[in-house]
């Protein structure tokens, strides 16, 4: 389908009846080379099948709708600010192929790298953010420490003199910034329908079809289909997929929430986080201040919140940025995340045959998108781990071999 002037003028004035589906709506069909299932990372997994290693006849199943886990969810942020070896340059791939997605795809995903910043409170907190910095100018991303002067002027609204943690300065990631997250569904779906990718949506997974250690299909909703190969990227229900395998996973299932204000003129250059708390902010292109905190504290399979975590939200909000007391709230809504152990992903082969999995994310995993989907489909197709993704094997909380990028340990709750 093509889009010009005219032909929005002129649908516009026939009641928009004549556009065409921009991806295919095919019945499943008995047999795929591979399945993903799961269609947020999943969805870009079997977009790089088909287009980095010609492997078509591929489905993505999805319970729900496209995009409507946390893909759907999330608020929107991309950076690749890390500090460990096994993390930043995955990250930063990710960050780049961020930087390609509109051309690639000729989807508009409005990236938008208005840049991310860290705040730190104190000389120790300091300290760490110019390690980090400097680790991310080594494997080749981008990084600026900011002075609180600096600071001051790029952040008008932050409180600088009166706070309870004083706010002395920030790591600055200019690259880092927000993707609209339903565009890049979308983007995805639509060019891997073209290659020939089958998105089937309301399609739950109910069971593995496992012989002789090797799996060879799914069981679903709308019967049973076999495969070559099947990939499971479902974040928030990983544990109960690869239960249907019999593996029990170092993850657990806890609750994610993000708050939304009215529009209002802009007072915010990009995304800021603030170090004394879990909270951070950014600002819609509508004007709406897009913020959140830390999990809800509870492990749940419910995709909502509740009131206690909105509380601890609004005081880190408070805390740093006390004009967001007279914002008037529009919504919140919740997401279900697959916390690791470790708080870093998953991408392995399983200890069954022909099964792949993608998970453990935490609340980070919309901006690994794409390298996720790259890294997954490369694993997928080659059966050896992208470079970038070797570490983030399953049996490393078994090796002690852990990628602990906050030093948090075993705790969701703190990653
Ligand atoms: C409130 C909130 C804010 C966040 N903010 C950010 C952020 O700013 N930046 C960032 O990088 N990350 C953020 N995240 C995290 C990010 O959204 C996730 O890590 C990422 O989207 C995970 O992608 P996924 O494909 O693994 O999961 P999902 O998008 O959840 O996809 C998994 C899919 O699997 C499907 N599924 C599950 N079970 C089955 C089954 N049995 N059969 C078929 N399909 C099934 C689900 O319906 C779902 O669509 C946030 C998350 C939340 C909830």
């Amino acid at each position: 389908m093509r889009y010009s002037a005219l032909r929005i003028l002129s649908q516009g004035l026939s009641g928009n009846r004549g556009w065409e589906r921009i991806w295919r709506d095919p019945e499943p069909k008995t047999s795929y080379d591979v399945i993903v299932i799961g269609a947020g990372h999943g969805m870009a997994a079997g977009y790089y099948l088909a287009a980095n290693h010609d492997v078509r006849n591929v489905a993505v199943l999805e319970k729900g709708w496209l995009g409507s886990g946390n893909t759907g969810r999330n608020t929107t942020i991309i950076r690749s600010n890390y500090l460990l070896p096994e993390n930043q340059p995955f990250y930063e791939l990710s960050l780049q192929l961020w930087e390609q997605f509109e051309q690639k795809l000729n989807f508009n995903a409005m990236v938008s790298q208005r840049g991310i910043i860290n705040l730190f409170h104190s000389d120790a907190q300091r300290d760490a953010s110019v390690r980090r910095g400097n680790a991310m100018l080594l494997s080749g991303a981008d990084a600026v420490l900011l002075d609180e002067g600096r600071l001051r002027k790029m952040c008008p609204y932050l409180d600088f003199d009166n706070a309870r943690f004083p706010i002395r300065g920030g790591l600055w990631q200019p690259r880092g910034g927000t993707v609209r997250h339903d565009a890049v569904s979308w983007g995805y779906a639509r060019a891997a329908s073209k290659l020939g990718v089958d998105l089937i949506q309301n399609c739950e997974v109910t069971g593995l079809v496992i012989e002789q250690g090797r799996c060879v299909g799914v069981e679903t909703t709308r019967g049973r289909i076999a495969a070559g190969k099947v990939a499971v990227c479902v974040a928030g229900s990983s544990s109960r997929v690869m239960k249907l395998a019999g593996l029990k996973l170092p993850i657990e299932s806890h609750v994610l929430q993000a708050f939304v204000t009215e529009g209002l003129k802009p007072c915010l250059p990009g995304v800021v986080t603030f170090g004394a708390g879990h909270f951070y902010i950014s600002q819609s292109d509508k004007g709406g201040l897009v913020f959140g905190g830390g999990l809800d504290g509870y492990n749940s399979y419910a995709q909502r919140g509740n009131l206690p975590a909105l509380e601890d939200v609004c005081e880190g909000a408070m805390a740093i940025m006390p004009m967001m007391g007279r914002a008037r709230m529009l919504r919140m809504w919740g997401g279900v995340m697959d916390m690791s152990m470790d708080g870093s992903p998953i991408i392995d082969q399983t200890p069954i045959k022909n099964l792949y999995f993608n998970g453990g994310w935490c609340y980070g995993g919309f901006k690994a998108t794409p390298a996720s989907g790259y890294c997954t489909a490369h694993l997928v197709a080659t059966g050896t781990p992208h470079e970038h993704a070797a570490d983030f094997r399953l049996d490393r909380f078994q090796r002690g071999h852990l990628i602990d990028e906050k030093g948090a340990g075993a705790q969701p709750n703190l990653h």
